[in-house]
C-alpha cells in the first residue's frame, strides 16, 4: 500500500529523547498529512471493524488516534490517563516501569459490557497497554482488542501485553 509505506517515512526518530540513549519516535508529522494520518487510522480499526462500541486511547498521542479512529467507526471515545490527571477517576492500575511505578485511570463513562479497543502510537515494553487492559477489566469493559500505530519488537512488549494488531514495525 503506498500510502501506508509513505506514512510509515513520516515518523520521525530522534535520538537522545526523553533522555540519552533512547531513539523516540515522534507520529506528529504523520499526523499533520492528511493523507497519511487517514490511512493510518483505517488501517488501525480494519481488523475490528463492527466488533468495537468504544475507542479508548492512551495519554498522549493515543488520544489523537482514538479520537479520529471513534469518528471514523462511529463510536465513543474513552481517554486513559496518567495518574492524577482525571477529576472523576473510577480506577486506578499501576505498573513497574524500569525506574519506579506508574499508574494509569479512567472515568466510568460507559455502559458495563461495551466492546473496546484500545489504542496507542507506540509499543515498546508493553506495561502501559498491558495496565489498560487491566483497568477496563476493571471498568466492566469487554476489551475486544488493542492496535498501535508502531511495534518497536526489540523491547518485547508484545510479550508483555499480548496479541496486538501494529500497524509499523521497527
Ligand atoms: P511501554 O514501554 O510500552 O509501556 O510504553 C510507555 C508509553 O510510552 C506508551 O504510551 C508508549 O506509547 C510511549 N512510548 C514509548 N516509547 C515511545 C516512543 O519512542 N515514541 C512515542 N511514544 C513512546
Amino acid at each position: 500500500h503506498a500510502d501506508l509505506a509513505r506514512a510509515e517515512q513520516l515518523i520521525a526518530v530522534v535520538p537522545d529523547f526523553p533522555e540519552p540513549g533512547v531513539l523516540f519516535r515522534d507520529i506528529a508529522p504523520l499526523l499533520a498529512d492528511a493523507g497519511a494520518f487517514r490511512v493510518c487510522v483505517e488501517a488501525l480499526v480494519e481488523p475490528f471493524r463492527g466488533r468495537f462500541d468504544v475507542v479508548a486511547g492512551i495519554e498522549a498521542r493515543g488520544f489523537l488516534l482514538a479520537g479520529a479512529a471513534a469518528v471514523a467507526t462511529g463510536t465513543g471515545m474513552v481517554p486513559i490517563r496518567k495518574a492524577g490527571k482525571l477529576p472523576r477517576p473510577a480506577a486506578s492500575v499501576s505498573y513497574a516501569l524500569e525506574y519506579g511505578e506508574a499508574a494509569v485511570e479512567a472515568s466510568d463513562d460507559i455502559p458495563a459490557g461495551s466492546r473496546v479497543l484500545v489504542l496507542d502510537d507506540v509499543l515498546a515494553t508493553g506495561g502501559t497497554l498491558r495496565a489498560s487492559h487491566r483497568l477496563l477489566a476493571e471498568l466492566g469493559a469487554d476489551v475486544v482488542g488493542s492496535a498501535v500505530l508502531l511495534e518497536l519488537e526489540a523491547l518485547g512488549g508484545r510479550a508483555v501485553a499480548g496479541d496486538v494488531h501494529t500497524v509499523f514495525t521497527a
